[in-house]
């Protein structure tokens, strides 16, 4: 039934869109909360893995970004199915643990789980950020190829922080674009795929470029897809991404998610990947191949 897919070709794309978000997230980190013309005047163009910004961070850290992806994918893997509760818990175990950085609207979801066991939050016309979906990529990879198990897991999680329509939409298209992306799809047909979100929602029209790259959803998706769309390898991607400034780690983990998973493992940039963390990266590995094992997907092969 699946043998028009390449395991190999799924699993070297899968592998390098959870890496590249790292990479994304670490790189972006440095500049988080820069203007453009701040990160112009201090750098020139910004383009190396150093650490530092405005947490302090170790060359090659990540951030919030990539440790909710994980605890996502722990959740995943340690249970071999989809647990709310499980993921609920780890968010909880990780906010404890005094995260380097956690977003208002997540730490307020996690804490009235804590609190009161709530895995939904009420819907809130407000709470568009970007926290639910810089996160999305186990929800991807573990419903690998089923459209339909993408959205819903998709959702849920998002839900536990970040109940929002306009949120909703986002990590629905994100987590489509990489499915599509892992199987295979050409550009012209992504790009496509994000005129009809703009067509449904036409607050993410990212043509012309309006350059803002904050925190809300809206200007995060927008800043991801105008550099995605227009490089031409995984590096002009990232780097025309967090030289934009603002949330620059979280649209650049975004960003590198899609550019890692269409370009592959080839395209990232040594010099980037040796500046990681490398217990992180060795943890991902792990994770992306037990999530596509487990997939619809990988249980067919
Ligand atoms: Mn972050
Ligand atoms: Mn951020």
């Amino acid at each position: 039934m699946f043998t028009q897919y390449d395991l190999e070709d799924i699993r070297d794309r899968a592998r390098a869109a959870f890496i590249g978000m790292a990479i994304g997230d670490a790189l972006g980190a440095t500049v988080e909360f820069m203007t453009a013309s701040e990160i112009s005047a201090k750098y020139g163009t910004f383009r190396e893995i150093i650490g530092g910004g405005w947490l302090r961070l170790k060359p090659g850290q990540v951030t919030d970004d990539t440790e909710m992806a994980l605890c996502i994918a722990r959740a995943i893997v340690k249970n071999q199915t989809w647990s709310l509760e499980a993921i609920a818990d780890n968010f909880a175990a990780w906010l404890k643990s005094r995260p380097v950085d956690c977003g208002d609207t997540c730490r307020k979801g996690i804490r009235a789980y804590m609190l009161h066991g709530q895995l939904e939050s009420p819907p809130n016309e407000w709470d568009a950020g970007n926290g639910a979906a810089m996160r999305i990529i186990p929800a991807a990879l573990y419903s690998l190829p089923d459209g339909e198990l993408l959205k819903k897991y998709v959702i849920e999680q998002a839900h536990i922080t970040h109940n929002n329509p306009v949120s909703d939409a986002a990590c629905i298209c994100l987590g489509q674009l990489l499915h599509m992306i892992i199987c295979g799809a050409e550009k012209s047909r992504l790009r496509r795929h994000a005129d009809g979100l703009v067509a449904r929602f036409p607050t993410f029209a990212f043509d012309p470029y309006r350059g803002l790259a904050t925190g809300y959803v809206v200007d995060t998706l927008q800043t991801v897809f105008h550099w995605f769309f227009r490089g031409r390898n995984f590096e002009e991607c990232l780097v025309g991404t967090v030289n934009q400034g603002g949330d620059a780690d979280t649209t650049g983990a975004i960003c590198g998610m899609l550019a890692g998973a269409y370009f592959g493992m080839e395209a990232i940039p040594r010099r980037w990947l040796k500046k990681m963390d490398a217990r992180v990266i060795a943890e991902i590995e792990i994770m992306v191949e037990r999530l596509v094992d487990a997939s619809p997907l990988g249980r067919m092969m």
